[in-house]
């Protein structure tokens, strides 16, 4: 087994801009695992305010023996990886992925198959406008054309002028996300019920990381569902949110893969929270991966291959706003010759 790792950065058509945060590109690394003539892809995408980085990525991978990965069975390989440090979590979603893709092309089923799931569920995926002037706003909303539904970015001094400006442009359903930036759960309340009157569907992060007791009152007297992104990453944080939210958003790059991903949607089920499967800037290997997931879940938010330019790989079909998934072995992604 070869494991080759490769820094990129991945260019954002547009600043990407949330309430207390800009960027121009992503930092990533593409993991390469090539073993008995197969060759596999997995990425993980870091935003520098989840604290991993190039650096974190490649000391992890040094932890990692490639022969012992080599002669363990896909679980035990995703239990290695995991216990090799507490955090790293966009790094392992990088292995899990790569994982996940060398086990199906072995077997020659796509990764839709393996999970056993009916891609006639598949949601629509929303289109992520982020903060910006009014103008530019304006001028985003062009490339959300091609998508039935838009996620916008809110948490600044203008949330009802940028809202006003969207509705002025279009009816297309809303998903707002604020990204902790509500601080205070009267004003998050009175945002949320004019949210309500304007055709938004549910509300993401409302606030802060740790804000609980504020999202047990606030859920109590919301007219809209609220989501957990932030205050939630892994499969032990549902207990944490079960009563403050009535979903959570997964990623895989919080979850550290797609296993983990795969329990997160069954627990939250079970305690019947609403699912949302979402991504950071990723290539096309880590939004189909993740798209495989989308049709168990009730909202998709895999957006990032539109909103790129350099994306080493071909971009998703995208059909009446919904990912079409590959019918190929593995993840299915193809490379951009
Ligand atoms: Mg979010």
């Amino acid at each position: 087994m070869k494991i080759t790792a490769t820094p990129f950065r991945l260019k954002l058509n547009y600043p990407f801009k949330i309430s207390d945060f800009e960027r121009i590109d992503t930092p990533i690394v593409f993991i390469k695992i090539e073993q008995d003539n197969y060759t596999a892809w997995g990425e993980c995408s870091m935003p520098p305010y989840l604290g991993e980085t190039i650096e974190t990525s490649l000391e992890f991978i040094n932890k990692i023996d490639s022969n012992v990965l080599a002669n363990l069975n896909l679980n035990e390989q995703l239990e290695y990886i995991d216990s090799l440090s507490l955090n790293n979590n966009a790094i392992k979603a990088a292995f899990d992925i790569a994982l996940h893709d060398l086990y199906t092309q072995k077997n020659n089923i796509s990764l839709v198959k393996y999970f056993n799931v009916n891609e006639a569920l598949m949601p629509e995926t929303s289109f992520t406008i982020g903060i910006d002037t009014l103008e530019v706003i304006k001028e985003k909303l062009k490339d959300a054309e091609p998508f039935k539904r838009i996620k916008v970015k809110l948490g600044t001094d203008e949330d009802q002028d940028i809202i006003k400006l969207i509705r002025k442009h279009t009816d297309k359903e809303i998903v707002v996300d604020a990204n902790r930036g509500w601080l205070n759960k009267e004003h998050a309340l009175k945002m949320i019920d004019w949210l309500a009157t304007k055709k938004c569907l549910l509300v993401e992060q409302p606030m802060p990381i740790n804000a609980f007791e504020e999202m047990i009152w606030l859920k109590d007297k919301s007219s809209l569902p609220l989501f957990a992104d932030e205050s939630c990453k892994r499969f032990n944080d549902i207990e944490n949110v079960k009563d403050c939210f009535h979903g959570i958003n997964i990623k895989l790059m919080k979850s550290t893969g797609l296993a983990e991903a795969y329990r997160m949607i069954n627990k939250a089920k079970a305690l019947s929270l609403k699912v949302m499967i979402g991504c950071m800037s990723e290539s096309s290997v880590g939004i189909l991966a993740a798209a495989s997931l989308a049709p168990l879940c009730d909202y998709a938010d895999l957006d990032s291959v539109w909103m790129v330019s350099n994306n080493p790989f071909e971009t998703p079909t995208l059909l009446e706003g919904k990912i079409k998934l590959p019918n190929l072995a593995g993840i299915g992604y193809q490379t951009n010759n």
